[in-house]
């Protein structure tokens, strides 16, 4: 049998020789200052946080969106047919001078005020005249080409639903609201959405509009065209599928120039800004702020730049090859969010393209800064997420709201 006292002394040795190798080991201060030669502590280089000077792609960047528009059919414009003459019957009363006819085939197919409408009354009693076309024969009602077409449900019903989607309220609340079959609130808000696509594409062209903001906001949305997949599938998506909402802005009218669906790539970006320079007068470049996405860099510069042919260095040798680079009149920083548990903590900034003097006057006109004007985009984004996420509801029709009441 092993002693008590033999594992006391093991330890004591134990502490002893830990104590010896510790002392050995750890730096002395006082001692060899001469052993090791002193270097003077030099401060790590910080990298400078100017971007260098952009140098120019030797390829324009592909943009589908308008390698789609670079071949229009070049069609013929239509010959605007002459006006009816007056007949004989008596003066109409009705004015059809905003109406057309819709009949495919009819020479006046699409021409405003050549009196070749009359109107004929209300149908068996309904709500809405009915309309003749005197030069093909043809009948049609006045609410041809409107979301009011063909439908049985009373007008100021359809646009109190279309309203209430559009405040944010999800599909199958309507529907209980208003005691609607939600498949019946899902294709007016198709339908209403078209409406809009069509009405902002004829409205919104030739802006001139100072700066632009352009973001992403992930949100709850909807990728349906009728038909494309059952209503009830569709309505699941609607109510859960996550997307992003890509949004173009004057933050200062709060104009909603874009929006649009789609995966946060380049491809979309692309796509955005190619719509942004539709919209924009042409030849007018406004100073555009996003959020730190880099993919926007490059969507600017395919859609906001030009070639350059540089000067020759040397005499001899090969011309150097022409540079694809951003229009001098182009503005562009990034704003960049940091975010800890989903609170905004910072905003830092930097300037891609263009000088920050330049950006910042042209803020100042509005007594803004680079960070203060996203800030008020920003504020935006959030009522619209928080509303996305609180009550579930379709971001999009916020959107195409906004875009309708501008
Ligand atoms: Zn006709």
């Amino acid at each position: 049998m092993i002693p008590h006292q033999f594992y006391s002394q093991l330890a004591v040795l134990g502490l002893l020789w830990l104590c010896v190798m510790l002392h050995l080991a750890w730096p002395s201060r006082g001692v060899t200052p001469q052993t090791q030669p002193a270097k003077p502590i030099t401060p790590r280089r910080q990298r400078s946080t100017d971007p260098k000077p952009f140098t120019g792609l030797t390829h324009k960047p592909h943009c589908a969106l308008g390698a789609q528009e670079a071949a229009p059919p070049q069609a013929s414009p239509p010959v605007r047919p002459d006006p009816m003459p007056p007949t004989h019957r008596r003066p109409r009363t009705v004015d059809t001078s905003r109406h057309f006819c819709p009949h495919t085939g009819c020479r006046y197919r699409g021409w405003l005020g050549l009196g070749n409408l009359r109107a004929n009354g209300h149908p068996s009693g309904g709500p809405w005249r009915q309309f003749h076309c005197t030069a093909c024969q043809g009948y049609f009602l006045e609410t041809h080409g409107t979301i009011f077409h063909g439908k049985q449900a009373p007008v100021e019903l359809i646009v109190r639903v279309v309203a209430c989607l559009a405040e944010g309220l999800g599909i199958r609340a309507t529907a209980r609201v208003f005691e609607v079959d939600a498949h019946t609130v899902l294709h007016w808000l198709v339908e209403a959405a078209e409406q809009r696509r069509a009405f902002s594409a004829h409205f919104l062209c030739d802006l001139h509009l100072e700066q632009l903001q352009l973001d992403e906001v992930y949100a709850v949305l909807r990728d349906r065209k009728a038909g494309a997949i059952n209503d009830d599938e569709a309505i699941q998506r609607l109510e859960r599928s996550p997307s992003w909402v890509w949004t173009a802005m004057d933050p200062r009218s709060k104009l909603l120039v874009v929006v649009d669906v789609g995966c946060r790539t380049l491809a979309m970006a692309q796509r955005v800004v190619h719509q942004v320079t539709r919209v924009l007068a042409p030849g007018w470049v406004p100073l555009l702020l996003t959020d730190g996405l880099k993919d926007y860099g490059t969507a600017l510069l395919t859609h906001f730049g030009h070639w350059i042919h540089p000067e020759r260095r040397q005499d001899k040798g090969p011309r150097p090859k022409p540079r694809w680079m951003p229009l001098p009149a182009l503005l562009y920083a990034q704003v960049v969010k940091s975010y800890r548990r989903r609170r905004l903590v910072g905003v830092t900034h930097r300037v891609v393209f263009g000088t920050r003097l330049a950006i910042e006057q042209v803020l100042a006109r509005c007594g803004w800064t680079i960070k203060t004007a996203f800030v008020e985009r920003l504020n935006l984004d959030l009522r619209q997420r928080v509303a996305a996420i609180g009550r579930r509801v379709n971001t999009l029709c916020q959107g195409e709201a906004g875009l309708r009441d501008q």
